[in-house]
């Protein structure tokens, strides 16, 4: 399998190209609207078709680029099903597999951080998405997100996976790439050790993270599977810069 880690640097998010080496068929995981031609770009080099998106879960920081990538490069679009998008080709469930050319793809249903999240298993890596960060987590306040629910999908279904399996997630805001079960089961200040439920909970409680500045624009324009919102203010205009260029943005 051919596997590429792509960094979308306004939003921090790590885009994963997945490569089949016999069939030539790829697909993205979290792919940025903002880097819709840079991820393009990649896959030729690489000599890879693009046959499909998928997204670990609807986004509130930055618009998926999975509508534009089909539009340009006739890729289908993969998404939970849980989360009933109209624009999505293809239901993800934990349970079916989903495969491209040799590889495989494993969804594991890990809600807690959106009602919906799913993190995908693959080859000796998963694909945390937004449930299991390097050293953290996403948060849990709001899109019916619960740290509870949270606590339970990390330890029982990510924890439980076998230690040397490379964690790789969707954000990291200090550069760090790729981390493992065991590391994060060990080190993960809010989720790792014994850490009990109750205190991941208090630890979720006290973050105060600020209003997410781009939420009332990604997530509308995420369940349209990444369709740049109208009226979205100019400071936030470089996350839907591209698709303001096409004709059916
Ligand atoms: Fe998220």
């Amino acid at each position: 399998m051919i596997f590429r880690q792509l960094l979308e640097p306004v939003s921090s998010t790590y885009t994963y190209l997945l490569g089949c080496e016999e069939t030539r068929q790829a697909m993205l995981i979290d792919a940025v609207l903002a880097t819709w031609q840079r991820d393009l770009e990649e896959l030729n080099k690489l000599g890879l078709k693009l046959a499909c998106t998928f997204d670990s879960h609807i986004h509130a920081d930055h618009i998926s680029a999975a509508r534009k990538l089909k539009m340009e490069a006739g890729s289908r679009i993969a998404h939970p099903a849980f989360d009933n998008l109209a624009c999505a080709d293809v239901g993800l469930e934990e349970g079916k597999p989903f495969e491209l050319g040799s590889i495989r793809v494993e969804p594991l249903f890990t809600p807690g951080h959106t009602d919906g999240h799913h993190a995908y298993r693959v080859d000796g890596r998963v694909l945390t998405g937004d449930a299991l960060l390097i050293d953290g987590c996403g948060r849990t306040d709001f899109q019916n997100g619960d740290a509870p629910t949270l606590y339970r999908s990390v330890r029982d279904k990510l924890f439980a996976l076998p230690e040397d399996t490379l964690v790789y997630p969707a954000h990291d805001y200090q550069g760090r790439r790729v981390s493992s079960v065991g590391q994060e089961k060990t080190r993960n200040p809010r989720l790792g050790g014994d850490k009990p439920l109750a205190e991941f909970v208090k630890i979720m409680q006290e973050l105060k993270l600020a209003y997410p500045k781009f939420i009332d624009y990604a997530v509308p324009g995420n369940r349209e599977c990444g369709k740049c919102p109208y009226g979205v203010p100019e400071n936030l205009q470089e996350y839907c810069a591209q698709i303001g260029e096409s004709v059916q943005g």
